[in-house]
C-alpha cells in the first residue's frame, strides 16, 4: 500500500495515532471524506472531578472520564481503565479502536471507552470501591443498557463492574445485570468471559499460522503482560503445546528457553503476587524482552511497547496484539518490511468485546448459556472475523491492520449513511 498521501510520524500520543492509522485507511479505502471528518472525533466525551474520603480521613480529587467515539452501530461499549498515567486522548484513541473493533466482529455496539487517573495498586479495597461508586454516580448520566455498557480493561475487574453495577442500580431503584458486563458470575456475568480476550487471541493467533502453514505445537511465544488478556493467553497457549519461552510484567520478566509451566507459574502469581522469583525460569532484563526470538510476540501490557526504536531489532514472524495500540504507525512499516505480520488489536484482542456482547444478550433476557456455546460462539465469530481481514487485504493488497480498519470502517461507514445526518 502507498503511504505517500498519509503522514506518519512517531508520537506516544495515542489519540494522534488512532488518527493516522484512520487516515491511512481512509486514502486506502478512498472513505467518503464527510465520514472521515466524523471519524477523526468522539461524538461525545465527559470529564468528571470527583472527590473520594480516604481511609486517613483526608479528601482526594480525582479525574475520571468517559468517551462515546461514535455509536452509529449501536449503544456505547468499552472498557474503565483505572491507571496513573489515563488521560483524555488515551480515552478518545481507545474509544476509536472500540468503534472499529466492535465493527470488524461484526458485533451491535458503538465505540465508548472509560478511565480514572489513579494507580489502583496504592488504593485499599475500601478507597477502591469509593472511587468506583462516585465515578459511576459522576457519569451516570451517560450510562444503561441501551445506552452504554462499560466492561474491565488495565487495573479493574469483576469487583470493580460489580461495585459500577451495583452503583447504577441503586440510582435507578432496581438492578439492571446488563449495564455492565465482565462481571461476577453471582450477579449474571457469563461463563467464559475472564478469559475471553486471551481466548480470541490465541485463535488468531492458530489461524494466522495456519494460513502460512504452521501451527500452535511447538511454536516459541513470548508474551509481554501477564494480566487478564497476557494471562489467560499464555495459559491457553500453553494447554494448546505451545512452548511459552518468556512473559514479563510491570516487576520484570523471565525466561526459558524449553518452555515455562504456564500453569505453575499462575499459581505462583496468585499466592506470591509476583512473577519474580519463580523458580521454573530465569529472570530477565526487560529491556531485551521484546526482541527475544521466538515465532509469536504477543504485546498485552499497555500502548506504544513496539515503536520505531525497537522494531528493526524485532525477531518474531507474528506480532499479535493483545493489548490496545501496541505499536506505532512508524513501527508498523518497519515490521512489515521486516516481514513481521501484524495481526492488529481491533482483529486480535476483540474476543473480550464478543463475550461481553454474548453477556448483554444474556443478562437482557436473564437467560443463561453452558462455557461450551460461549466458547464455540466465540471461535466462529473470531475465525470468521480473521478470514474476512484476510480476504480484504488481499484484494486491497494490504497488511492485516488496514485491512482490518477497511471491514470495520466500511461497517461504520455503512451504518452513518444509512441512518443519514439529522436533522
Ligand atoms: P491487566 O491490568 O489485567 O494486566 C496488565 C498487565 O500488564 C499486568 O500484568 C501488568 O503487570 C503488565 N504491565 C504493565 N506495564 C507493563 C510493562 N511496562 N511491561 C510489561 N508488563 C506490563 O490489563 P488487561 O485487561 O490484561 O489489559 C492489557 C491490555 O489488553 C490493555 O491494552 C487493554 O486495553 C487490552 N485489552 C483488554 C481487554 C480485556 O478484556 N481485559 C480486552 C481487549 C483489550
Amino acid at each position: 500500500m502507498d503511504d505517500s498521501s498519509t503522514k506518519i510520524t512517531e508520537t506516544t500520543n495515542s489519540f494522534e495515532i488512532a488518527k493516522q492509522q484512520l487516515q491511512i485507511v481512509a486514502d486506502a479505502m478512498d472513505l467518503n471524506p464527510g465520514v472521515h471528518e466524523i471519524l477523526k472525533r468522539p461524538q461525545r466525551e465527559l470529564t468528571v472531578n470527583f472527590p473520594v474520603k480516604m481511609d486517613d480521613g483526608s479528601i482526594q480529587e480525582f479525574t475520571g472520564y468517559r468517551v462515546h467515539h461514535n455509536l452509529a452501530r449501536g449503544p456505547a461499549k468499552g472498557g474503565i481503565r483505572f491507571h496513573p498515567e489515563t488521560e483524555i486522548d488515551e480515552v478518545r484513541a481507545l474509544a476509536l479502536w472500540m468503534t472499529i473493533k466492535c465493527a470488524v466482529v461484526n458485533i451491535p455496539f458503538g465505540g465508548a471507552k472509560g478511565g480514572v487517573a489513579c494507580d489502583p495498586q496504592k488504593l485499599s479495597s475500601g478507597e477502591l470501591e469509593r472511587l468506583t461508586r462516585r465515578y459511576t454516580s459522576e457519569i451516570s448520566i451517560l450510562l444503561g443498557p441501551d445506552k452504554d455498557i462499560p466492561a474491565p480493561d488495565v487495573g479493574t475487574n469483576g469487583q470493580i463492574m460489580a461495585w459500577l453495577m451495583d452503583t447504577y442500580s441503586q440510582q435507578v431503584g432496581h438492578t439492571v445485570p446488563a449495564v455492565v458486563t465482565g462481571k461476577p458470575l453471582a450477579i449474571g456475568g457469563s461463563e467464559g468471559r475472564v478469559e475471553a480476550t486471551g481466548r480470541g487471541v490465541v485463535t488468531v493467533a492458530r489461524e494466522a499460522l495456519l494460513a502460512s502453514g504452521g501451527q500452535l505445537p511447538d511454536s516459541r511465544i513470548v508474551v509481554q503482560g501477564f494480566g487478564n488478556v497476557g494471562g489467560a493467553a499464555a495459559a491457553l497457549f500453553f494447554r494448546s503445546g505451545a512452548k511459552v519461552i518468556a512473559v514479563s510484567d510491570v516487576n520484570g520478566a523471565l525466561f526459558n528457553p524449553k518452555g515455562i509451566d504456564i500453569l505453575a507459574l499462575q499459581a505462583y502469581q496468585r499466592e506470591t503476587k509476583t512473577l519474580i522469583g519463580f523458580p521454573g525460569a530465569e529472570p530477565i532484563p526487560t529491556e531485551d524482552f521484546l526482541t527475544t526470538p521466538c515465532d509469536l510476540l504477543i504485546p498485552a501490557a499497555l500502548q506504544n511497547q513496539i515503536t520505531a526504536a525497537n522494531a528493526p531489532h524485532i525477531k518474531a514472524r507474528f506480532v499479535i496484539e493483545g493489548a490496545n495500540g501496541p505499536t506505532t504507525p512508524p513501527a508498523d512499516i518497519i515490521l512489515r518490511e521486516n516481514g513481521v505480520t501484524v495481526v492488529p488489536d481491533v482483529l486480535a484482542n476483540a474476543g473480550g468485546v464478543t463475550v461481553s456482547y454474548f453477556e448483554w444478550v444474556q443478562s437482557l433476557q436473564s437467560f443463561f448459556w453452558s462455557e461450551n456455546e460461549v466458547n464455540s460462539k466465540l471461535e466462529s465469530i473470531m475465525v470468521k472475523a480473521f478470514q474476512q481481514v484476510q480476504a480484504a487485504a488481499k484484494r486491497h493488497s494490504c497488511d492485516l491492520r488496514t485491512a482490518a480498519y477497511i471491514v470495520g470502517v466500511s461497517r461504520v461507514a455503512d451504518a452513518i449513511q444509512a441512518r443519514g445526518i439529522y436533522p
